[in-house]
């Protein structure tokens, strides 16, 4: 981190200012005297150090982070890649494609078990399903909560998928107990008192990008849960908010090679939120895999037409089985395993 002081700062304010960096931080300054104005290094681990405290104060002029603010996610202090592993042996970011796969939302046993069963067919390790749901309307279905839980907890008993399901709130962390992997959904993904908790369990978190939200922010929200002591999170790039009304958002492809370069954690595509239409799936969830994405979350419904939430964006069974084949293609193509 660099601070450059203003000008008029004397040298017993300069002794006072690098001497309560160094206690509060534990980090080491060092300064520089030029001729207008001097400048201070901090070394050490400046993640802890508060940005705004040091712009506040009356003798800086400005202050430059030069490391990220992210220590438990930063590959720079952890260069091996995080292999997340299940339980029951399904492996995420091993080199090999995760394919998660299911309907946005549970609709009822025989759904779920019935898309569960064709999924599995094609390929996917995963099954996903959303219970509770954070819908733009409040008149819009909102899942069906517990009930979706114990739905997904039967198609797993049924195909030995393990379960991706998300959480909104705290208080429902212990009936989240049984799920494999507890999804954060974009508009969570700030959600600092969840995160903060999802930091004390011992259990994979799919971690989705915010709407808005930056690269460096969804890092430092996967550093939330990592500070806890849940190292096991899955970063998810699921489109972002841009000018482009064509697509329901807009699929950072880059943010795939970037998060994996900046963070050793696994990183997955979701091209079914990121375009909001089901024949742009294919091609994205290609590109996904070529930009090197560990895995794909896809929405896939027996009846897309009169699905309850997301039915423009679900492949049926059949087109699944098709783009799952065209994945593990291109996968093969780069060397990945399945
Ligand atoms: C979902 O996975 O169904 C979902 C709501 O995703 P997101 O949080 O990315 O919008
Ligand atoms: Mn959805």
């Amino acid at each position: 981190m660099i601070i450059v002081l203003k000008p008029q700062c004397t040298q017993d304010q300069l002794q006072e200012f690098s001497s309560s960096l160094q206690q509060q931080y534990n980090v080491k300054v060092n300064a520089w005297f030029g001729t207008q104005s001097t400048v201070l290094g901090l070394i050490g681990d400046t993640s802890v150090v508060d940005i705004d405290y040091i712009s506040a104060q009356d003798i800086v002029e400005s202050v430059k982070r030069v490391q990220e603010p992210y220590k438990k996610a930063n590959r720079k202090f952890h260069p091996d890649n995080t292999v997340v592993t299940l339980p029951t042996g399904q492996k995420i970011g091993d080199g090999s494609i995760a394919l998660m796969a299911g309907p946005c939302s549970v609709e009822s046993e025989a759904q779920i078990c019935k898309v569960a069963e064709s999924v599995k067919a094609s390929g996917a390790q995963f099954l996903r399903g959303g219970a509770f749901k954070p819908r733009t309307s409040p008149y819009a279905f909102q899942g069906l909560k517990a009930e979706g839980l114990e739905l997904l907890k039967e198609a797993r008993k049924k195909t030995g998928l393990p379960i991706v399901t998300e959480i909104m709130r705290v208080s429902h962390i212990e009936l989240f107990e049984d799920v494999d992997i507890i999804q954060v959904g974009a508009r969570n993904m700030q959600n600092f008192e969840l995160l903060k908790e999802l930091g004390r369990i011992n259990k994979p978190i799919l971690l989705k990008r915010g709407l808005s939200s930056t690269i460096e922010e969804l890092l430092m929200s996967a550093e939330y849960i990592m500070a806890g002591g849940n190292d096991q999170v899955i970063l998810c790039e699921r489109g972002i908010r841009t000018y482009e009304t064509y697509t329901r958002n807009t699929l950072d492809i880059s943010a795939v090679p970037i998060l994996k370069k900046l963070s050793h954690l696994p990183v997955i595509v979701d091209p079914s939120h990121a375009s909001g239409i089901s024949w742009l799936v294919e091609p994205l969830a290609m590109a996904a895999v070529a930009a090197g994405a560990d895995g794909l979350i896809i929405e896939v419904h027996n009846d897309p037409s009169r699905a309850l939430s997301d039915g423009a964006q679900s492949l049926t069974p059949q087109q699944f089985d098709s783009v799952a084949k065209r994945i593990f293609e291109v996968g093969e193509a780069f060397g990945r395993t399945h």
